[in-house]
């Protein structure tokens, strides 16, 4: 019988009735770079870490069985494993990508993947018509969904349909919502990409990415891959991902409810110009997640008056931290203008809706009241200086 999600974070099936590493509960961390060979040809298995430790696949399985994935790569960070995955390409290949994306993944594909012969359709894949763009040398679509910064919503069922019919890979960045509350592989998806340091770590203290197929055929080509350019986890964070996985139902549902709260609270503020969240009916992409997603998480925008008022936020803000990164249990709001966005050009920056007055918050797990609480107090006093 299929096992649900929240079991699958803490049990990996396979293991069951086996009384290896002494029956530790908590998987052990080989901290081992090399493994010894009691003569030529006997080989445990195991002969050098950039190729095989026990810890790293240990969290491979995990998060390949979350995925519903036939195989996942542990990576040193999320970039680690979108760099890997375009060496799927070749010079003069083709890919269409969503205009709204993590900057890192813009900046990759802008710097290096061009320089390396790729071309690119950045188009917004959740309302453009995406065989319009295909040609000869196209050879994948590559989304976020919900995006990075700018929460929107792509139906993966219908992209995989289109995808499939010219024969394209589909690659979804699933960081924002997480395995927990949605699955694309189920959806029509060849490739999985996760940014771990997120809600997968949770903890806002390891840094990991993850590449996850349902193709035999990809899994080759990663395996070859990972241990010829040598980026895979360290033992240690690898176990550090195990460790926040165990909890990542929990973390999820905290902090997805508290998000509903803020998106709600944001709404009501006169300053606030727009609430950009994917659990409000208001948001064109709230029928299509209810679809696919089991859950709408705990990332939102929102658009100030002005500037200044969004400046003000981050500098008076204190228990809520001022920083980049998210997923993890403490409470964080960023300034993509800046931050997460900074190296993506201004005018793509624009169109795709980010402005000096976009600020991004990932809500964590902490009392809702204590969040409500900071804002609020944040919010009069702003007002109090530029009204008067
Ligand atoms: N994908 C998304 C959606 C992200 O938000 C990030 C980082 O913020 C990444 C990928 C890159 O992950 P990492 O920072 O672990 O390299």
């Amino acid at each position: 019988m299929a096992r649900g999600i929240e079991t699958k974070c803490l049990h990996l099936e396979e293991d069951e009735g086996c009384s290896n590493n002494y029956g530790a509960v908590s998987y052990p961390i080989y901290q081992t770079a090399t493994y010894a060979h009691l003569g030529v040809g006997k080989s445990t298995g195991y002969d050098y870490s950039r190729l095989q430790n026990p810890t790293r696949e240990h969290l491979e399985k995990v998060v390949a069985a979350l995925e519903n994935g036939v195989d996942a790569l542990a990576f040193s960070t999320g970039m680690a494993a979108i760099t890997l995955m375009m060496e799927l390409f070749s010079p003069g290949d083709h890919l269409i990508v969503d205009a709204d994306l993590y900057g890192g993944s813009i900046r990759l594909f802008r710097n290096v993947s061009e320089k390396n012969g790729i071309t690119f359709s950045s188009i917004d894949c959740y309302k453009e018509d995406i065989e319009s763009y295909i040609n000869a040398s196209t050879k994948a679509v590559y989304i976020e969904t919900p995006t990075n910064p700018m929460m929107n919503v792509t139906d993966i069922e219908a992209l995989g349909k289109v995808a499939k019919k010219h024969n394209l890979l589909l690659i979804v960045d699933n960081t924002f919502l997480s395995p927990y509350f949605q699955n694309p592989l189920d959806l029509g998806a060849d490739i999985v990409v996760h940014s771990g340091t997120k809600y997968l770590g949770g903890h806002n203290d390891t840094l990991a990415g993850f590449l996850v197929t349902n193709r035999e055929d990809i899994s080759e080509k990663f395996r070859f891959l990972i241990k010829t350019t040598g980026s895979g986890l360290a033992p240690f964070d690898s176990w550090l991902i195990l460790r926040g996985i165990k909890t990542l139902g929990i973390r999820m549902e905290k902090s997805q409810q508290n998000a509903a709260v803020i998106a709600e609270w944001l709404k009501k503020q006169n300053a606030v110009t727009n609430v950009i969240y994917p659990g409000l009916p208001t948001h064109p992409g709230y029928e299509i997640m209810k679809k696919q997603a089991r859950g709408f998480g705990a990332m939102l925008t929102f658009q100030l008056e002005s500037r200044e008022f969004a400046l003000a936020i981050l500098e008076k803000v204190r228990m809520i931290k001022f920083a980049e990164s998210l997923g993890g249990v403490e409470t964080l709001i960023t300034y993509p203008t800046t931050q997460t966005h900074a190296d993506v050009p201004e005018e793509i920056r624009e169109r795709n809706g980010i402005t000096e007055s976009t600020l991004r918050l990932s809500v964590g797990i902490e009392d809702v009241k204590d969040l409500l609480d900071e804002l609020d107090k944040v919010f009069r006093e702003i007002e109090g200086e530029l009204h008067g």
